[in-house]
């Protein structure tokens, strides 16, 4: 018997086969777990691009596929509905979303646009609010929900820009949410993951050289791989994390604990 057998859940975040989002699932998956998933809207019906790209993935186990733009309340809805329709109640959420256009995203964060701003926010806080709100009429007591950041939100990351600022929001949300949700029993962390190669992750400045800092400054000297992102996501979501509330853990190889390089760090070269 798994971890999650027996268990259902929402997971809203899969774009393809390195996505954190599918590195938690597969997680899931193994350990029992009943999904239901989402991608983003196809603008062709005729070449659904977004929905193959996820059921070549999760078709041989999920529950229901559906298209769910987060800043369209309808699909939201939908979705919620539906997960009513199909599970009854649910016991988890995954949120594993962001989006900032990219010209803000570039920065500076000084020059950001307001519409910038606003759409970055939404689509990357507030979103996560609106999964809340809805997931609380149907999940169960002793239910988790998690949300994935970066180390971008607690301390300046150059390049990392407009999306820091989305992500301390996102923490700060976290914990209110926790709050609030906690007495129905219900638990939000979030999951501060190490720098992974991913679409979105393809769009931040000086990717490559964050992932270099990892490896030269981290107690493990290395970065973190996507399957351990994903052990420590399911962990999370399951019950063995069942005392913990309003956390943000680090799966960052430690890198999150340095103040200084460490002595064997070669700057420069
Ligand atoms: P990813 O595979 O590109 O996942 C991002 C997901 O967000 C995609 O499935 C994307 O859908 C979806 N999305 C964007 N706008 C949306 C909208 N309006 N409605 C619904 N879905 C929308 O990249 P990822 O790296 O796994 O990112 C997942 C989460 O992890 C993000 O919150 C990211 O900030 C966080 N994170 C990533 C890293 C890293 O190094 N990769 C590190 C720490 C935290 P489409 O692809 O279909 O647009």
């Amino acid at each position: 018997m798994g971890m999650f057998t027996g268990k259902k859940g929402l997971v809203f975040g899969i774009a393809n086969d390195h996505s954190i989002a599918w590195a938690i699932t597969q997680q899931l998956r193994d350990e029992g777990a009943e999904m239901a998933f989402t991608h983003l809207p196809d603008k062709d019906p005729e070449r659904p691009r977004m929905e193959r790209r996820l059921r070549k993935l999760v078709d041989d186990f999920d529950k229901f596929i559906m298209p769910c733009d987060v800043q369209n309340d309808d699909d939201l809805d939908a979705v919620f509905a539906k997960a009513k329709e199909e599970f009854g109640e649910i016991d988890f959420l995954l949120h594993s979303i962001a989006y900032a256009p990219m010209d803000d995203l570039k920065g500076p964060v000084h020059g950001v646009s307001r519409d910038g701003f606003k759409l970055s926010m939404e689509i990357s806080c507030y979103s996560l609010i609106s999964l809340c709100h809805r997931a609380r009429d149907i999940m169960k007591p002793g239910g988790s929900i998690l949300t994935l950041t970066y180390l971008g939100g607690e301390k300046v990351i150059p390049g990392y820009n407009v999306m820091g600022v989305c992500k301390a929001a996102l923490e700060s949300t976290t914990e209110y949410l926790a709050h609030e949700l906690g007495t129905e029993g219900i638990r939000v962390n979030a999951l501060s993951a190490g720098p992974l190669k991913t679409l979105s992750s393809s769009a931040v400045g000086e990717f490559d050289q964050m992932v270099k800092l990892y490896s030269a400054f981290s107690p493990l000297r290395r970065n973190v791989t996507p399957e351990e992102v994903g052990k420590a996501g399911a962990w999370l979501l399951s019950d063995m994390a069942s005392g913990v509330v309003g956390e943000t853990l680090h799966v960052d190889s430690g890198y999150h604990i340095m103040g200084a390089p460490p002595h064997d760090a070669k700057i420069g070269e």
